[in-house]
């Protein structure tokens, strides 16, 4: 488990290229969350479409969940960092999620699910990324897999930063789950004061860095507690160096962009209108099925 592995060699990491505050809303039966990715973004950081950050110790802001709704066209990866919410779905999957665990469905043509918190009273706190499908597996069998903390690939660098790999590949370790078509890269870092941490990166994905504990610095500049920093897409950098001052804790996401249209409404995202008014037919009419 705790393997430690040399640093990677990045001659040339990719600056930031703004900062992003998330905003403060709601969603589900009135669950509390910051929308750090937003729509306006999907471009920008296409393949991701989404990236919710929730955590409170108020059950007030979480116990309500996110009962039965539909999703088509995308993905869904849920990390949860502490807290417990059970998983059912109409495609008859069902998973308890919890303590740095992560869950990852494929909506593809469509699933009804339901999230629903498994306590009363403590802290509930973690993300929820939407990855897009190319065009051409949208309309795939939804899948399903969930993954114990203990499950995921981790490895510790010489360097003393511990990493989870969610998706993609880092110093050689690949993570829970590959896709071909979007290449999505998903780490956990956490880093201690004077750590520093190189992974490369094509220069045509798409990247971002989402700081949830303490600071870190990228070539310079600051990225705050709570603020997400867009990469820049430098074709002479082959990757990005986070330094940290004090102990923190990082995702670190990058992806393949799709360049395909996006259409989206609510919970459905497709490439054309034609196809939501699809997704709205189909579902009204209970062809994304019911749970069990
Ligand atoms: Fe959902």
């Amino acid at each position: 488990m705790s393997t430690t592995i040399v640093s990677q060699a990045v001659k040339t990491s990719r600056g930031v290229e703004r900062l992003v505050v998330g905003q403060a809303t709601s969603d589900g039966a009135g669950v509390k969350l910051t929308r750090v990715l937003t729509q306006d973004l999907q471009r920008r950081l296409d393949p991701f479409l989404m990236l919710d950050a929730f955590g409170s110790d108020k059950p007030d802001d979480y116990i309500a969940g996110f009962p039965d709704h539909p999703h088509r066209g995308f993905e869904t990866v849920t990390y949860m960092i502490a807290g417990r919410m059970r998983h059912r779905d109409s495609a008859g999957h069902e998973g308890l999620l919890e303590n740095g665990g992560v869950q990852w469905m494929t909506a593809g043509k469509g699933v009804i699910h339901s999230e629903i918190p498994q306590q009363e009273e403590g802290v509930m706190e973690g993300f929820q990324l939407w990855l897009n499908l190319p065009a051409r597996d949208k309309m795939n069998t939804p899948w399903y897999r969930d993954f114990k903390n203990k499950n995921l690939p981790q490895f510790v660098t010489d360097a003393g930063v511990a990493v989870t790999v969610i998706a993609g590949t880092s110093h050689g370790v690949t993570g829970a789950v590959t896709r071909d078509a979007t290449e999505p890269l998903y780490l956990d870092l956490h880093l201690r004061a004077g750590g520093r941490f190189a992974q490369s990166l094509a220069p045509d994905h798409n990247a971002f860095v989402y700081v949830y504990r303490g600071q870190v610095e990228i070539v310079g500049k600051v990225v705050p507690p709570q603020r997400m920093a867009i990469l820049k897409n430098d074709p002479d950098a082959d990757g990005v160096v986070i330094e940290a001052g004090s102990d923190a804790k990082v995702l670190l996401l990058a992806g393949k962009p799709l360049n395909e249209a996006i259409a989206q409404y609510g919970p459905f995202v497709m490439n054309t209108q034609q196809e939501i008014h699809q997704a709205l037919n189909d579902f009204r009419e209970g062809r994304l099925g019911e749970i069990a």
